[in-house]
């Protein structure tokens, strides 16, 4: 096998720039487009031909080729940071919980440390509770505790209308009653009591993006939407997780608490935009914020998350104390080749060093 170390120097700003012309890369970003279960989808799609940069590619297409980046197992996100958990801990997981909460707690005690701050904040009030009324579950507890939760749920959400009404009162007269038609709408929905009309934090941001052409004022909108996006989630909110939670399984809730710690892969370069199914596009990132990526590009998300840059340079730093331990035989030079992808896919953003690998024997 060609030893393909030597040919990843670390790319120019000048040659990458090229490279991306060359490529077309477009723009287009679609929020929440998968699933967490969907990520890894099987790529039928489109295919784009990446310059020679790719030219080792040949023996590595097919998502099955992630097994080398699969086993870097309890490694940390490259994103937010937090240490992920394997399928297999996944499976354990599903496995093990019991039927009542208690019986459950026990065994996600053991993966506690893989939780994402909110997941570990509902399960501690979930221990709480279950200490409370040991015979239920956790549907059983969430629904006991969500009255409380959707009141503070909704003066949040709430809160959010009225600085967006506030932020349009800046706005022609026209344009405000847009806007103001978008927020009674939501107002209404947030404060409905009625269970089969729920308010879906998707649609109103559609919502609110479908009047960008409608409002003049670009920057105004754009501080609409930023404010707009603030609206509380399941994920970084647990008022948000314990209302949307309320009603489902007990099963769905305990493996929800772990399940977006678990490594997934991550094309650096969206699918959607070409980025193929080789071990140099990919990451191994939490599902948490493969999801939540999505197909945005890496650019504009290192925007979004500045302390990905932090967290990346640590990823790579366990990764190659992990080859330099024996492991990802005969992927030597993924470290360097990861790290020329992720500089050019966000525009030089991610300047990732590759320290200390020792040479393959
Ligand atoms: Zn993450």
């Amino acid at each position: 096998m060609i030893s393909p170390i030597g040919v990843f120097e670390p790319l120019k700003l000048g040659v990458i720039n090229k490279l991306k012309r060359n490529n077309q890369v477009s723009s287009s970003a679609s929020l929440f487009a998968t699933r967490p279960d969907t990520f890894e989808k099987s790529s039928a799609q489109k295919k784009v031909d990446l310059p020679q940069t790719d030219i080792l590619s040949l023996s590595f297409t097919g998502l099955k080729n992630a097994e080398p980046v699969r086993s870097l197992g309890h490694i940390i996100c490259p994103c937010c940071g937090v240490e992920m958990m394997t399928q297999k801990d996944m499976n354990d997981v599903s496995r093990h919980l019991g039927q009542t909460a208690q019986q459950s707690i026990k065994t996600l005690n053991n993966y506690e440390k893989y939780m994402h701050p909110v997941e570990k904040e509902c399960f501690e009030n979930l221990k709480t509770w279950s200490e409370e009324q040991p015979e239920l579950n956790f549907q059983q507890l969430l629904e006991a505790h969500k009255a409380p939760e959707l009141e503070k749920l909704q003066k949040k959400q709430n809160t959010i209308l009225d600085k967006v009404d506030e932020l349009s009162s800046n706005l022609p007269q026209n344009e405000q009653e847009l806007v103001k038609n978008v927020t009674k709408t939501t107002r209404e929905l947030v404060s409905s009591t009625d269970k089969q009309i729920k308010f879906k934090r998707k649609t109103f941001i559609q919502n609110m993006e479908d009047l960008s052409e409608k409002i003049t004022n670009k920057d105004l909108h754009k501080q609409m939407m930023k404010e707009a996006k603030t609206m509380p989630t399941s994920q970084n909110d647990v008022s948000a997780f314990v209302v949307k939670y309320a009603d489902r399984k007990h099963n769905e809730i305990g493996e929800r608490l772990v399940k977006l710690s678990v490594g997934t892969i991550e094309h650096i370069k969206p699918q959607s935009e070409g980025g193929r199914d080789d071990v140099r596009n990919y990451l191994l990132e939490c599902g948490g914020c493969n999801h939540n990526r999505s197909s945005i590009p890496l650019g504009d998300w290192v925007d979004e998350h500045p302390e990905m840059i932090e967290n990346t340079q640590k990823y790579m730093d366990k990764v190659i104390e992990f080859i330099n331990n024996g492991g990802m035989k005969g992927f030597h030079f993924y470290p360097q080749a990861v790290a020329n992808t992720l500089f050019m896919q966000s525009d030089g953003k991610l300047d990732i060093k590759v320290n200390g690998l020792k040479p393959e024997e």
